[in-house]
């Protein structure tokens, strides 16, 4: 299996990235990956202040998959995510919902250890380890691993987790996978700034759709389909997600107009992956079993 190690990364997904490994469409492949920090303060006694400062959210990549090219669909099967034993949560004047509250950089490091996160060594938090950091070559000019747009990219969604397909549109030959900013657990929302951030291993399948297209990120969890939209504000996100989830239905699950929105209205929900990023990230969920029962009626 091809394993790209952490060594390979870029703080911006484009086009003009050089892949550093190739598989065949359908193939399995290994992405290590460094916490968001480039893992600068899991060394004891690190801080924001006494370690020389990083760009942000380096990923892991770009792997170029044969066979994948523009308009089809990425389909990334997330077999499995390992994690790290040292999480690191920080708080900071330039971010969160509280960063009036905080002049200084503060950082926490959490230990990992047999499915829990231990804050202060006191409270266990079960983990629910997710990727942040998903994304292809987008369409046009390169964009940073900071900003969430149609491509993927920071979307810091929660159900990105393992056991998960993300299909993600393609819009360079290739399509040009890359990942990192790993969260060994997070909060919806993600309200200051950060997850328990941690460096990881993610074994994915990656494979060229060609029947299927929708121009933003989609996943299959195996009992729900998830639409997710990252825009300037939460308002403009959630409205997409939303519109992304009817047209789904309607064009792509064979719903009539009124019973998707109907249906929608009733058993969809609307969830806030994250509001720190530039863009604002929302998804809305859509449970399966509705659509089943809706073809076998028709
Ligand atoms: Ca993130
Ligand atoms: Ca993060």
């Amino acid at each position: 299996m091809k394993v790209i190690t952490k060594e390979h990364v870029t703080h911006i997904l484009s086009r003009d990235n050089k892949p550093c490994e190739a598989i065949k469409s359908g193939e399995l492949a290994v992405f290590e990956t460094y916490d968001c920090f480039t893992n600068r303060f899991i060394p004891e006694g690190t801080d924001y202040y006494n370690t020389p400062k990083m760009p942000g959210n380096p990923a892991t990549g770009p792997l170029y998959i044969e066979g994948a090219l523009p308009g089809d669909m990425l389909k990334i099967d997330i077999l499995d995510i390992e994690t790290g034993p040292t999480g690191i949560v920080m708080l900071g004047p330039n971010s969160g919902n509280e960063r009036e509250f905080f002049e200084k950089r503060v950082i926490k490091r959490v230990p990992v250890k047999d499915g829990f996160a231990w804050y202060g060594n006191r409270i266990a938090i079960p983990v629910r380890p997710m990727i942040g950091v998903i994304g292809v070559a987008p369409e046009g000019e390169g964009v940073s691993t900071i900003t969430p747009l149609d491509h993927g990219g920071n979307m810091d969604c929660t159900q990105i987790r393992k056991g998960v397909s993300l299909y993600l549109p393609v819009f360079a030959e290739g399509a040009l996978l890359s990942m990192g900013d790993f969260h060994a657990v997070m909060g919806e929302g993600e309200i200051e700034d950060c997850g328990l951030e941690i460096e990881g291993k993610a074994t994915i399948r990656a494979t060229a759709v060609k029947d299927f297209y929708v121009p933003w990120p989609l996943i299959d969890t195996g009992d729900k389909w998830i639409t997710i939209a990252s825009k300037e504000t939460v308002d403009l996100a959630y409205q997409a997600a939303a519109r992304q989830m009817y047209t789904f239905l309607t064009e792509k699950a064979g719903m009539k107009e009124e019973d998707a929105a109907m249906l929608m209205t009733m058993t969809g929900d609307l969830i806030i992956c994250q509001t720190v990023n530039p863009t604002m990230t929302v998804r809305m969920e859509f449970p399966k079993r509705i659509l089943w029962e809706y073809n076998k009626k028709a």
